[in-house]
């Protein structure tokens, strides 16, 4: 079929955003989503996940999030949100569909699993940092004889044994479901390969993604000494918990190689107080039986992959590789790699929080599409 005005792949915050942007633009859209709701991703999410950045600055254009709920707001509060803001904005999503290919013909064209075609004259890609698991392999991996997860389908503690745990990876995922695990009495482990940055979750009573928002103008390498001595003063120990300290500051790291630091939402109480034992990277594992790089070993009745996503736009997209300069997504600030009326929302990282970077995206893509 022959959709008017722009087609959006993707019914999670991003494309719903450029849905209510391209509205109060003038413009038409039609979203094409796999899942049969939309953000899919949040319903998927561990339970206790709140948000990290504040409500204030974590809504989409044109909607603040509703009074009542807190300042972090929670997991079902977001979908809630979206719900809600799909409603408001009167946004046409077609569930179910998967789209397996975007090429050019005159118009640019979506297919869908089931053979459905999407022809517009543009479209936007928006679906998500976290499209697909990373999950890494090592030696012996396939003899273990535990529960083997991402933390993609990890949901709460309860529903692991009551054996140990180990968590791979140390990004906000994988401090957030070690806190769980502690928190709910489990032995836990988390294994982390390399240097990390921490930084708390508010700094003075202000969220730290909101100082980031009043920073945002400085250089980042300024920012990054600025607050490195509250930071090395707060989290000065930690060669004795185990860890590294990279050797750039967080923002020079989300920046340069797009890694998020650890939002410290109590986990480095957890880890000070020996509740969640740091172990580096793993070399081998036999059984149940996990050895480090260190030489030390330990046995584990679960691991939990919290080891990212990857976009995975290679997989809908024929010319990626050319698009984005030999990279795997758009470079920083490239809405419409190619000039072309195929545009992108949602694939860099910023210190001062995605869902307000998408909202900005959102708005600068229906511009761009509305002056077409
Ligand atoms: C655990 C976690 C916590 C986060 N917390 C915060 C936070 O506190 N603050 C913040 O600002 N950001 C946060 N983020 C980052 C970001 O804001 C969210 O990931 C947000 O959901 C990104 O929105 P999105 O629309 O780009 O992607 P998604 O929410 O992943 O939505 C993408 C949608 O596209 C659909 N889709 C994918 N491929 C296809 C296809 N081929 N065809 C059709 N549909 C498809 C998916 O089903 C999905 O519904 C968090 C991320 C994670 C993973």
């Amino acid at each position: 079929m022959t959709v008017e005005g722009t087609v959006i792949v993707g019914a999670g915050p991003a494309g719903l955003a450029c849905a209510a942007a391209l509205k109060a633009n003038g413009c038409p859209s039609l979203i094409l989503e796999r899942a049969d709701s939309l953000g899919s991703s949040w319903r998927r999410h561990y339970e206790r996940l709140r948000l990290h950045t504040a409500k204030a600055h974590s809504a989409l254009p044109g909607m603040p999030m509703p009074r009542n709920f807190p300042r972090y707001p929670s997991r079902l509060q977001v979908i809630d949100y979206l719900e809600a803001y799909a409603h408001a904005n009167d946004i046409g999503i077609r569930f179910g569909k998967s789209v397996v290919l975007i090429r050019r013909e005159r118009d640019w064209v979506a297919e869908t699993d089931d053979g459905d075609t999407f022809a517009a004259e543009t479209v936007i890609v928006a679906t998500g940092l976290s499209n697909v698991p990373v999950r890494p392999v090592w030696g012996g991996q396939a003899t273990f004889t535990g529960a083997l997860l991402h933390s993609s389908e990890y949901k709460n503690a309860k529903a692991l044994g009551a054996g140990p745990v180990l968590v791979i990876g140390f990004g906000n995922s994988a401090g957030e479901i070690a806190l769980d695990c502690a928190e709910a009495g489990l032995d836990v482990g988390m294994s982390v390969r390399g240097p990390v940055n921490i930084v708390p979750l508010e700094m003075f009573g202000v969220p730290t993604a909101t100082i980031a928002i009043a920073q945002r103008h400085l250089p980042y390498r300024l920012v990054d000494a600025l607050n490195g001595p509250f930071l090395r003063l707060r989290y000065h120990d930690m060669g004795r918990m185990g860890l590294s300290k990279s050797a750039n500051g967080p923002l020079a790291d989300i920046a340069e190689k797009g890694r998020t630091p650890l939002i410290d939402i109590g986990t480095i109480a957890q880890i000070r107080a020996a509740e969640i034992a740091i172990y580096p990277g793993i070399e081998t594992s036999e059984g149940k039986r996990v050895r480090f790089v260190d030489g030390r070993s330990s046995d584990f009745d679960t691991i939990i992959l919290a080891t990212g996503y990857r976009p995975s736009l290679e997989t809908i997209l024929f010319d990626c590789a050319e698009r984005f300069h030999g990279a795997d997504r758009p470079g920083r600030g490239e809405l419409q790699p190619g000039n072309d009326g195929l545009y992108f929302c949602g694939f860099n990282t910023a210190s001062t929080g995605l869902l307000r970077q998408i909202g900005i995206e959102a708005t600068a893509i229906a511009k761009s599409i509305a002056g077409r």
